[in-house]
């Protein structure tokens, strides 16, 4: 049997209290396992963004329980040592710091976790390699292209194989072939033995997905298996 990754029990998020309270998600169960790659979709506003947010222990959920490698988040003190070692986000917005080049946007989160620069540094150009970008290693966000600044987002959340990937929508405003490179770069992972959580709008990219869950008003709707299978 496959080794659960990230495993959400019955989470729910309420932000606010009383009359003003959001039910952002309202019980939630959820098992990526590792090779898994699940899509999430859904309207704006549905829960999605939360769902990644709990899943990586970015925010804590208001009930049930989440679990990352066998470990209840809710019992863990320092959540940021945990995702700089285990989780990859890709955030939405990417946050990419613009006073740092690609390969050291990439090789932040090792440096903060007391890998040496150099071998940060090693771990970084490998990874930019692998997603076509070590011209670029030395470049500025601001000095290449919206492509490319998606690739490095992705390249940092690769870095140090990390065992839980969550992509809020990295493919974004990507023309197709990019896109597409950026799913084939996940699914590697998924091979590598990564589990993959990546929110998208385009069923193109969620027929690269073993899974596919919808989301409507902060519960799962529905899952299927993935729904184009041209795409793959
Ligand atoms: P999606 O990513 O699917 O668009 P989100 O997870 O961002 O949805 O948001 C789900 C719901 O929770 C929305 O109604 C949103 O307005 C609300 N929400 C998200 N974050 C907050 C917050 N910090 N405070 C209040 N409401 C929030
Ligand atoms: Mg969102």
């Amino acid at each position: 049997m496959k080794q659960v990754v990230v495993s959400l029990h019955d989470v729910a998020r309420v932000h606010g209290e009383g009359e003003a309270a959001v039910h952002a998600l309202r019980g939630v169960s959820l098992q990526v396992a590792s090779g898994e790659l699940v899509a999430v979709m859904g309207p704006s506003g549905s829960g999605k963004s939360t769902l990644l947010n709990l899943a990586g222990g970015l925010d804590r959920p208001t009930g049930g329980t989440v679990t990352v490698e066998g470990v209840d988040l809710a019992t863990v003190k320092d959540l940021a040592a945990l995702r700089r070692r285990s989780v990859g986000y890709v955030f939405q917005d990417l946050n990419l710091i613009p006073s740092l080049t690609a390969a050291e946007n990439v090789m932040l989160p090792r440096e903060l976790d007391g890998v040496r620069a150099h071998d940060a540094r090693r771990g970084a150009l490998e990874v930019l390699g692998q997603v076509g970008l070590a011209h670029v290693a030395d470049r500025f966000p601001d000095e290449i292209s919206g492509g490319q600044r998606q690739r490095v987002a992705i390249a940092r959340s690769l870095v140090g194989e990390r065992r839980l990937i969550l992509a809020d929508e990295p493919t974004g405003a990507l023309d197709t072939p990019t896109g597409d490179e950026i799913l084939e770069l996940l699914r590697s992972r998924c091979e590598a033995g990564a589990a993959v959580l990546l929110v998208t709008h385009e069923s193109r990219y969620a027929g690269w997905a073993d899974r596919v869950v919808f989301l409507r008003d902060g519960l799962i709707a529905d899952t299927t298996a993935a729904p184009v299978e041209s795409a793959r």
